[in-house]
């Protein structure tokens, strides 16, 4: 398969090479890295077969190499629909592997023939590449996934290419064998193997990116709710355009009397009545919205396209909901209820972060108030008295 001594040597090491690396991005519990891994191993003991003991008989050698490349390319095939959240088509494929895997056998052992062996193989590993190929194309994806998808395409057209020159050249030199040692036959060698090294490059890439991303979206969830938190808010709040930022309110939202909920029903309770808040805004939360858990049983809630007056009908909605819920199921048989301040955008403020802060001392307010309401930013900011009652008491109570 190679036809110089040098790329014989460094193809196995870099593959295993690869191979290693994506074995231990699969320990991230990174599924699709063990079907890479088992690729590049099997790349890689298929190139380090012209280093085999000279004893065994170089059909035999050319043989497993053969079945070890097929093995490689059924599990680049895996790999990208696995990535792609495909089916793997496992058994088809499979049948596919050893009825190809037959005819190389006929071809090496019976015919003798080492043209057929090589056109076998290759079409073999080319159709399962293209197989996978037509499976995940058109999927959503981004930059390192089109350069993958490319260089994917790419070994199929070079592979194709190859076999087409193969077969009408080879009368031209004679024999398969002075074919594959002549220069032409080389270049494309090499051209095949700086595209295999392209392939590994881009994968790694793609799969290294999905680990720092799988990682980053963790570090930004809050676990108990499922929203974001803090700092994935921070996060999210950095991308928006000026224009979101100038129109959209902020609501701030704690929930009354929380220690006592804990102090008489039990920490697990109290975390049972934060998970429905959550649910509850998650439920309400128009699509471009951002909702996180701040902190404890306090939540901050991004409303694009929102006037105060809009603010304040989604945040009483979300009061009266949260604070008429039937909590007779975790043991609690009187209303929790929440409070909350909304503020829009200043004319002196700086950042969102003004903004959240004025949303809090409106909260404050409603905490002062009474609790189970919802206050409104006024002017001056932080005036407490220009803040505006928006809605109270659809339910009685709540807070001490
Ligand atoms: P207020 O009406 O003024 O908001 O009073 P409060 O009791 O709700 O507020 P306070 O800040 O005094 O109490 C918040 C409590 O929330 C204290 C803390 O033990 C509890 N807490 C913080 N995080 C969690 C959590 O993840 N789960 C549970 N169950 N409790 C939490
Ligand atoms: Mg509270
Ligand atoms: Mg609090």
């Amino acid at each position: 398969m190679v036809s110089d001594d040098s790329f014989a040597f460094l193809l196995p090491v870099i593959m295993m090479t690869f191979g290693f690396v994506f074995l231990a991005l699969s320990r991230h519990g990174h599924r699709q890295s063990t079907s890479w891994a088992l690729g590049y191993l099997s790349a890689g003991a298929a190139f380090s077969m012209p280093f085999a003991p000279a004893t065994i008989p170089a059909p035999v050698l050319s043989f497993v190499a053969d079945g070890l490349f097929t093995a490689a390319f059924y599990f680049y095939g895996s790999a990208l629909l696995i990535r792609f959240q495909r089916s793997t088509f496992a058994t088809i494929r499979l049948t596919f592997c050893l009825l190809t895997y037959a005819a190389t056998a006929v071809a090496v052992f019976v015919l003798q023939n080492l043209a057929a062996e090589l056109v076998i193989n290759d079409l073999t590993c080319a159709t399962l590449l293209t197989f996978a190929l037509a499976m995940v194309v058109g999927r959503r994806s981004h930059t390192a996934d089109h350069a993958l998808l490319m260089i994917a395409g790419l070994i199929v057209v070079e592979t194709i290419a190859r076999n087409v020159a193969l077969v009408f050249l080879v009368p031209s030199y004679g024999s398969t064998e002075s074919f594959l040692n002549s220069p032409y036959a080389f270049a494309m060698q090499a051209g095949a193997s700086v595209l295999a090294l392209f392939f590994a490059l881009s994968a790694l890439a793609a799969s290294t990116l999905d680990v720092i991303a799988q990682y980053r979206s963790a570090a930004d969830t809050d676990v108990l709710t499922g929203l974001l938190n803090r700092r994935g808010f921070e996060r999210a709040t950095e991308g928006l355009s000026d224009k979101v930022l100038s129109s959209c309110a902020i609501v701030a939202c704690d929930i009354d009397g929380f220690k006592q909920v804990n102090d008489t029903h039990g920490h697990a309770a109290g975390d049972a009545v934060i998970q429905e808040l959550a649910t509850l805004i998650k439920a309400r939360l128009p699509l471009d919205g951002i909702a996180a858990r701040f902190g404890g049983e306090e939540f901050v809630i991004l409303l694009p396209d929102h006037s105060l007056d809009a603010a304040a009908q989604f945040a009483n909605g979300l009061r009266t909901t949260f604070a008429n819920v039937d909590r007779h199921g975790i043991g609690i048989n009187r209303a929790v209820t929440a409070s909350f301040g909304v503020a829009t955008k200043d004319h002196n403020e700086h950042d969102l972060r003004d903004r959240i802060s004025r949303a809090d001392l409106a909260l404050y307010a409603a905490k002062e108030a009474g609790r189970n309401r919802v206050m409104l930013d006024g002017k001056p900011p932080r005036d407490a008295t220009g803040i505006r009652l928006a809605a109270q008491s659809a339910t009685s109570g709540g807070g001490r």
